[in-house]
C-alpha cells in the first residue's frame, strides 16, 4: 500500500524564499575583491537573485543548461547559486586554482554557455577563450566603475544587467531530480570527472548538514565558510546557512591567518570551516601577533586528515573544539563529522583529542562502510583497514556523462579512501588507495607518519610518498617544510617519530624542502612528488 502524502518536490528556491520569510534581516558579510566590506542581508540577496534570473532569461539561458562560475566566496557568487538553480539551469562552480588546460578541459566537457567570472580571474579565461566554443558570453562580477579592460567577448558588467531587471521573478515549480549543481572533482588519477547534484540532494543535504546532528546552525550562528565556493559548494555552507538563518560570513579573496583573524573578531564568528591548511595558518599568525579569536567556538576540518597537534592546540590555547569532518565532492560533500557530544565530553582530554582528529560517525542518511579485497565487510576495532564505500541520499549514483563506472558497485560508492572505524563508529582515514605505501608486502599509512612529524615543533607541514627500493619494492621518505626561524636536527625529529610509530614505518630519507606543492582545494600534490622522487633511494644507494 502507498502512503498519501503531498510529493512536494525541494528547492534550492524554497530555501531562498525561506530566507526572505523568515530571516530577512539576517547579515550576510562579504569581503570583496577590492579589499573592502560589503554588507546586507536575506531580503537584499533575495531581491538580487530575482533580478539575476531575470538576466538568466534575457541572455536566452535555458533549462538544464550549464552556467559557470570563476568566483571567490562572496555574495554575488551567492546570488548566483541560488538565481541560476532556482532558475532550472546549473550552477556549474569552476576552481579557480585550476591550470589553464584543465580549466579548458572542464568547461569543454560540461558545455558552459555562459561564464560569470571575478575580475581576478579573467586572465584566466583570456587564455583559453579561443578553446572554449560553448561559451556564449561573459559577464564580470562587479559594477561599471572596477569593469577591467578585457579582450573577452561578449562581455557585460553584472551590476549593470541587474539594473535593468525588475527583482520579482516567478521560480519555476522544477521536479526535485532537476540538476541543480555540477563540480568536477580535482582529478588526481586522470580527468576530473564531473558531480551533476539535483535540488532534493542539495535541500536535503542542507536540512541534514545544518541541523545539531552535524553543523548546528541557528539565528544566533555566525558562519564562516574558508573552504571556497568553487570547491564542492563550500561544504554546502551558501544553502545550510540560510536554511537555518545563520549569519554568514564570506572571505573573499583572502584566506590568510591575519585576514580571517579580523573577520573573526570584526564579525564575532563563531564556527568557521576549512582544510587543516587554513587553521595551521590562522594558528601561526596567532602565535606571531598575539591576536585573540575569543567569539570562535568550533572549527569543522576536512578534505584532509586532521593533524592531532592542531586539535590540541586549538583547544588549549584558544578554547576551540575542532570537529573532523570527511565528505568529497562525490558526497555533496558532507557525511561524517566528530561532532561535540556529552561521551565526548567525558572523556580524558588526550582520548578526547584522538576522536575529534578523526572524522568522526556518519550523520543520518550516510551509509558507511568499509571492505577488504575480496568484497567482504571489515570488522569495525579501529585498527583493521578496508576500502571505505557510501552511499546515501546526497551521495552520487554516476559520474556526468556516465565516466567512472568502476567506482560503484551494489548500490555503494567505492571512495577510493582506505579507513579504518571504530567499535564506536568514528571513521579514520589512513590513506588513500593510491597513495598507500606497501614495503615488503606490508602497509604504512603516510598519514599517520605526517601527523607524527607535526608533533616536532620546528615541522610546519610533512609529506610522506612511497618511493621505489630495490630490496623492499617501496620506502617511504618523509619530505617536511620548516616554521621560520626555528632550528631543525633530522635526528629529533627522528626521536619524535620514534616514539610514535613502528620501527619499520620509519622515513629512510628526511628531506627538508622550502615549499610542498598543493591542490586547488589544499591538498598535497602527491603524483607530482611521487615522479619527482621516485628514484631518490635507489640513486642514493
Ligand atoms: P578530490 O576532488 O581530489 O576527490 P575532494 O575535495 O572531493 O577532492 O576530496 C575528497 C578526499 O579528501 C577524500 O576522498 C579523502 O581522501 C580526503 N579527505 C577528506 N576528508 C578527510 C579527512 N577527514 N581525513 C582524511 N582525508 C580526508
Amino acid at each position: 500500500m502507498k502512503g498519501r502524502m503531498m510529493q512536494v518536490p525541494l528547492l534550492t528556491s524554497d530555501i531562498l524564499k525561506s530566507a526572505l520569510s523568515r530571516y530577512p534581516r539576517q547579515e550576510i558579510v562579504s569581503r570583496t575583491n577590492e579589499g573592502n566590506i560589503h554588507r546586507y542581508q536575506y531580503a537584499d540577496m533575495y531581491r538580487r537573485s530575482c533580478q539575476l534570473a531575470n538576466v538568466l532569461e534575457r541572455l536566452g539561458v535555458q533549462s538544464g543548461e550549464r552556467v559557470a562560475t570563476l568566483a571567490w566566496n562572496n555574495y554575488r557568487h551567492l546570488e548566483l547559486y541560488y538565481a541560476i538553480s532556482g532558475f532550472g539551469a546549473v550552477v556549474h562552480t569552476l576552481n579557480a586554482r585550476l591550470f589553464a588546460e584543465q580549466l579548458q578541459y572542464i568547461i569543454n566537457h560540461a558545455e558552459d554557455a555562459y561564464i560569470f567570472v571575478d575580475a581576478p580571474f579573467v586572465p584566466l579565461l583570456e587564455e583559453v577563450r579561443e578553446q572554449i566554443p560553448s561559451v556564449k558570453g561573459f559577464i564580470i562580477n562587479c559594477d561599471q566603475h572596477n569593469m577591467p579592460s578585457t579582450s573577452l567577448s561578449p562581455c557585460y558588467c553584472y551590476e549593470t544587467l541587474l539594473a535593468q531587471e525588475t527583482d520579482e521573478f516567478a521560480w519555476p515549480a522544477l521536479e526535485a531530480s532537476t540538476a541543480s549543481g555540477l563540480c568536477y572533482t580535482s582529478g588526481t588519477t586522470g580527468n576530473p570527472k564531473g558531480v551533476i547534484y539535483d535540488h532534493h540532494s542539495s535541500v536535503l543535504h542542507a536540512m541534514m548538514s545544518g541541523s545539531s546532528q552535524y553543523l548546528d546552525f541557528n539565528e544566533w550562528s555566525v558562519v564562516m565558510p574558508v573552504v571556497p565556493m568553487y570547491h564542492v559548494c563550500a561544504w554546502g555552507v551558501p544553502f545550510s546557512a540560510p536554511l537555518y538563518g545563520a549569519k554568514l560570513v564570506l572571505p573573499g579573496p583572502q584566506m590568510d591567518g591575519q585576514s580571517l583573524q579580523e573577520l573573526i573578531e570584526q564579525e564575532s564568528v563563531d564556527k568557521a570551516y576549512g582544510v587543516p591548511t587554513v587553521w595551521l595558518g590562522l594558528h601561526n599568525y596567532l602565535e606571531q601577533s598575539g591576536k585573540r579569536i575569543d567569539s570562535l567556538k568550533l572549527v569543522g576540518v576536512g578534505g584532509a586528515a586532521s593533524p592531532r597537534t592542531l586539535v590540541k592546540l586549538y583547544a588549549e590555547l584558544y578554547d576551540v573544539y575542532w570537529m573532523g569532518i570527511w565528505g568529497m565532492t562525490e558526497t555533496s560533500p558532507l557525511a561524517t563529522a566528530a561532532i561535540p557530544s556529552p561521551q565526548l565530553e567525558r572523556l580524558d582530554a588526550e582520548q578526547r583529542y584522538d576522536l575529534q582528529a578523526t572524522a568522526g560517525r556518519a550523520m543520518f542518511g550516510v551509509e558507511i562502510e568499509i571492505f577488504d579485497a575480496d568484497d567482504k565487510p571489515v570488522i569495525h576495532d579501529g585498527t583493521s583497514r578496508g576500502n571505505l564505500r557510501v552511499k546515501g541520499p546526497w551521495v552520487l549514483s554516476s559520474y556526468f556523462k556516465g565516466e567512472g563506472d568502476d567506482s560503484f558497485s551494489d548500490g555503494w560508492f567505492d571512495t577510493g579512501d582506505v579507513a579504518v572505524i571504530n567499535a564506536q563508529g568514528y571513521l579514520k582515514i589512513v590513506d588513500r588507495s593510491k597513495d598507500v605505501i606497501k614495503s615488503g608486502g606490508e602497509w604504512i599509512s603516510s598519514v599517520d607518519l605526517e601527523n607524527a612529524a607535526l608533533n616536532y615543533a620546528p615541522v610546519n607541514e610533512a609529506c610522506v610518498i612511497g618511493v621505489r627500493h630495490l630490496k623492499w619494492d617501496e620506502r617511504p621518505i618523509m619530505l617536511v617544510t620548516l616554521k621560520p626561524g626555528k632550528s631543525y636536527v633530522e635526528g629529533e625529529l627522528r626521536e619524535v617519530l620514534a616514539d610514535r610509530v613502528a620501527k619499520w614505518w620509519m622515513p629512510d630519507a628526511v628531506i627538508v624542502v622550502d615549499d610542498l606543492p598543493h591542490t586547488g582545494t589544499g591538498k598535497l600534490r602527491k603524483v607530482e612528488l611521487r615522479q619527482d622522487y621516485a628514484d631518490h633511494l635507489i640513486e642514493s644507494t
